[in-house]
């Protein structure tokens, strides 16, 4: 009904008659699960009665949003992963927002400096190690990770991977590219198998036996005992979290942007703020295991339960500058095969 609102003028004025435009809507294009978001949609439509319009992608969202232009539906965008965000940001799709309450709500290390991109969540990527072959205290460190003695016994996906291209991007951040270089030669050849399958897979392939050591992010552990035949993957190991020797853990994020063409820019605003607000990241925390940015918003028990998290100090945005250099790496050392 709204695109045939849309085609022409007077088809807009009959249907703005016919009270068949609503302006209290706002469109989001979300990379993320819809039931990771849909509880926070929810409380929000019941707080503001504005409805929330949401299009899932798997992937294309940059290609989706050039190809609508200006006539793009889409007003704020959902994403994980910083690479994602900048790449959004760095084509030309989003607008700055100037917001009093997301500047205070959100930390500075989790928002662009010239506000094209907000952060809503972060999450560590950790090592998920046997409980029964990997003693307390014996990976402290993503170094760690390239010590000998760990040979055959590490299980992680395809170094090409967001997840992973952050993480390498991290270490080159901190080792510099050569001796990064170094590590990631030492963990490849630490490896049980050729890296293949997702984050829950790895640590699958910890409870199967097949290594005692699997490299994921940290929200999977709360996922993966909230479905029956995956709670024995998850009952298997316990998560340690590394620190880079002059660091912290690695920690990446999820966050919304504006975009450019935004047709709702009030709602979306408002949505966003929302999004930033005690209430919506205790439940967007709660729902995904994820920490949230606010400070002083509670982490769930359960993401409590799992330990400290100390998370390293480089910046996101340096992180997503180094994502060529780190995949230039992987390649390099042929870390897939
Ligand atoms: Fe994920």
């Amino acid at each position: 009904m709204r695109n045939l609102c849309r085609k022409t003028a007077l088809a807009a004025l009959f249907c703005l008659m016919a009270g068949a435009v609503s302006p209290q809507e706002v469109n989001v294009y979300s990379y993320r699960q819809p039931d990771l978001v849909k509880p926070l949609f929810d409380a929000f439509t019941a707080e503001t009665g504005i409805a929330v319009n949401v299009s899932f992608l798997n992937k294309g969202m940059v290609e989706k949003l050039e190809a609508e232009g200006k006539r793009s539906p889409a007003d704020v965008v959902l994403t994980v992963d910083i690479s994602r965000l900048a790449a959004i940001v760095d084509a030309g799709l989003t607008q700055p927002v100037a917001s009093a309450i997301l500047e205070a709500n959100i930390p500075a290390e989790f928002r662009d400096p010239s506000n094209q991109w907000f952060g809503l969540t972060s999450r560590a990527r950790v090592v998920f190690v046997s409980k029964t072959a990997v003693g307390k205290g014996e990976i402290t460190t993503y170094e760690d990770l390239a010590d000998p003695k760990w040979r055959g016994r590490i299980c992680v996906r395809s170094g090409t991977h967001a997840y992973n291209l952050a993480l390498f991007s991290a270490a080159i951040a901190h080792l510099g590219k050569a001796d990064a270089k170094i590590w990631l030669e030492g963990v490849k050849a630490n490896l049980a198998r050729k890296p293949q399958g997702n984050d829950r897979g790895q640590i699958k392939a910890v409870w199967s036996g097949e290594c005692d050591i699997s490299i994921g992010n940290t929200y999977y552990m709360g996922a993966m005992l909230q479905k029956p035949e995956q709670k024995e993957w998850a009952d298997a190991v316990r998560i340690e979290f590394p620190e880079f020797e002059d660091g912290g853990t690695h920690v990446n994020l999820s966050g919304m942007a504006m975009t450019k063409a935004a047709p709702n820019a009030g709602n979306a605003l408002i949505l966003m703020e929302y999004l930033s607000s005690a209430k919506a990241q205790s439940i967007y925390a709660e729902s995904n295991f994820e920490y949230p940015v606010l400070p002083g918003a509670p982490v769930s028990d359960l993401v409590a339960s799992w330990g400290e998290l100390t998370p390293d100090s480089v910046n996101l945005m340096d992180l997503a500058g180094l994502r060529g250099a780190a995949l230039r790496m992987v390649e390099q050392v042929n870390f897939d095969n």
